[in-house]
């Protein structure tokens, strides 16, 4: 047997350490974390809804309606009328034909490569995709290839020698960096090789496009474009799970084939409620504005104090600082100042590209960002 205790003391002495600090309380930028006060500035909560009144309101009213938990998986007894009208008011808000709920994002990925690719065809992913689109495609058995980011001429290359079925996959948003994926230049390339597209918008749906639909109403794409639309639920519609929208028959295929949609529970109905309540606020509310004045807010103070941030115009703002241990010992800084920013390192960003990953929310004040600004500005003497 290998000695797991030399493995993790050789992962701290490289400052990869990972390590869970407790929180008390909701979802929101006044938090306590070990003990201690800070302003949160690593939440996905990116509209403010995880702790907000309707939304805790319909989580209630669903526990009291379902009870607790769901019972069995959704192609048992699992799927309660709850999730079933979720999906229809998913498919609708997207306008794809039907929406299928996942218990995470996590496992929609795993689920829909699993699905639709296996030996004998092939899957293109961009480098930087999320952790679970690079799982889900290695998994699925398919050939594996990465394209450089955002490259949309290194991924028209692979196109053309792909062989079966080929999927391409992309984050809609960059999950560590916060740019945009080119998707209209890459569904015009899928169209062109008969390619599946599947975007994963975990961090743009809810926040881009006018009506807060995600990077395809951003880019004002439809189905016809990216025939597979996925989307989290646990990031600005403040509670959990995820969604695969696309065609009746592409969602009936899931429902037959995705092992991890099959083999699993379905998320307490109540999930589902507090989830319908989220996705009524965004139509009903501009939540967006305020976190995209919180995002110029903080890019035209970083720009006065010459912090330099990334191209980013999402709620994602990276400061690449390189080094992990330098990344660490910042972090820890800020934290000393009341600050919650997490050091993200490898192997979440590639080698040499460790960072402070700052995200904002339209729940922030203008006070809290300043004093952000202040610290970054004291700690690295910017
Ligand atoms: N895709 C992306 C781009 C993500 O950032 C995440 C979560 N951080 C996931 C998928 C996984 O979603 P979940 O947390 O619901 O498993």
């Amino acid at each position: 047997m290998k000695d797991l205790q030399k493995e993790l003391d050789e992962r701290k002495a490289l400052h990869l350490y990972r390590s869970r600090r407790i929180s008390e309380g909701p979802q929101q930028p006044e938090k306590v974390i070990d003990g201690k006060a800070v302003i949160n500035f690593c939440s996905n909560d990116y509209l403010g809804l995880a702790n907000h009144d309707a939304v805790k309101q319909a989580f209630i009213d669903g526990v009291k309606t379902y009870g607790a938990g769901s019972g069995a998986a959704h192609l048992v007894n699992g799927h309660s009328k709850a999730h079933h009208a979720l999906e229809e008011e998913l498919a609708e808000f997207t306008g794809y034909p039907r929406a299928l709920l996942f218990s995470t994002g996590y496992m929609a990925n795993l689920g829909l490569a699993q699905a639709l690719v296996g030996k004998g065809d092939t899957v293109l992913e961009d480098r930087l995709n999320h952790a679970s689109l690079i799982d889900g495609g290695l998994l699925s058995g398919a050939r594996f290839q990465r394209y450089a980011h955002n490259d949309v001429n290194q991924l028209e290359e692979k196109l053309k020698t792909a062989k079966g079925e080929t999927l391409v996959l992309t984050d809609g948003v960059f999950s560590m960096d916060g740019d945009i994926a080119d998707v209209p230049a890459i569904a015009q390339s899928c169209k062109q090789h008969d390619a599946w597209l599947m975007v994963d918008d975990a961090h743009g749906f809810g926040v881009l496009g006018e009506h807060g639909k995600g990077c395809l109403e951003h880019f004002q794409l439809a189905q016809n474009d990216v025939p597979i639309y996925m989307a989290t639920l646990g990031k600005a519609l403040g509670t959990s799970g995820a969604f695969i929208a696309g065609s009746e028959a592409l969602i009936e295929t899931l429902i037959q084939k995705a092992r991890p949609y099959i083999y699993t529970t379905a998320t307490p109905p109540a999930v589902a409620e507090a989830t319908r309540a989220s996705l009524k606020l965004i139509q009903q509310e501009d939540l967006a504005s305020r976190l995209n004045d919180n995002i110029h807010y903080f890019r035209s103070c970083a720009a006065q104090e010459k912090i330099k941030l990334s191209e980013s115009q999402t709620a994602i703002q990276p400061i690449i600082v390189g080094d992990e241990k330098r990344a660490l010992e910042m972090s820890e800084k800020l934290l000393e100042k009341g600050l919650l920013v997490t050091a993200i390192r490898p192997p979440t960003v590639p080698k040499g590209t460790a960072r402070l990953r700052i995200t904002l929310s339209a729940a922030h004040s203008r006070q809290q960002i300043e004093k952000l600004i202040d610290a970054l500005v004291i700690i690295n003497g910017f």
